[in-house]
């Protein structure tokens, strides 16, 4: 079944759209965090970004960078968070990767307030480590 964004890509549904190419889209969060709350979305639908073609990923900086101009340019915004959540245990409510682009502005209360989890004596550098090995 296919995702409530490719539905929306193909017209079965009404999306506000910002910009539509080969690779991507954005389009308006319908519940937004502050008006000119935006998602980019690949075309090619999978839940994962790390899974999306390697084309898709290669441009996913220019287009990413041209949405945070627009959005700030046009809400007014002083700054804008950037965020994917990668899977649902991370709050990821649509299974079609895309990266909100929030407006935010000088103390509105929005701040993203994850609590510290520090790491024990000497696992800092033993979990940089592990990285480190697992890197592809
Ligand atoms: P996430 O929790 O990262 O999966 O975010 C999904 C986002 O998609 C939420 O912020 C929703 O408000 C937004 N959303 C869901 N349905 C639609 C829709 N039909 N048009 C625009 N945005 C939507």
């Amino acid at each position: 079944m296919p995702s409530i964004f490719t539905r929306i890509l193909i017209g079965e549904i009404p999306g506000q759209f910002v910009f539509r190419d080969e690779l991507w889209c954005a389009i308006l969060d319908i519940r937004p965090v502050a008006a000119g709350h935006a998602l980019l979305i690949p075309i090619h639908e999978t839940q994962y970004v790390a899974d999306l073609p390697a084309p898709v990923l290669a441009s996913l900086g220019d287009r990413i960078a041209r949405l945070t101009v627009a959005v700030k340019s046009v809400s007014g915004a002083s700054a804008v968070n950037v965020v994917i959540n990668d899977g649902s245990d991370a709050g990821q409510e649509v299974p079609h990767a895309h990266l909100h682009v929030i407006p935010r502005f000088p103390a509105d209360g929005r701040k993203l307030a994850w609590p510290a989890a520090p790491y024990a004596e000497g696992e800092l550098a033993a979990w940089a480590a592990r990285l480190r090995s697992a890197w592809r």
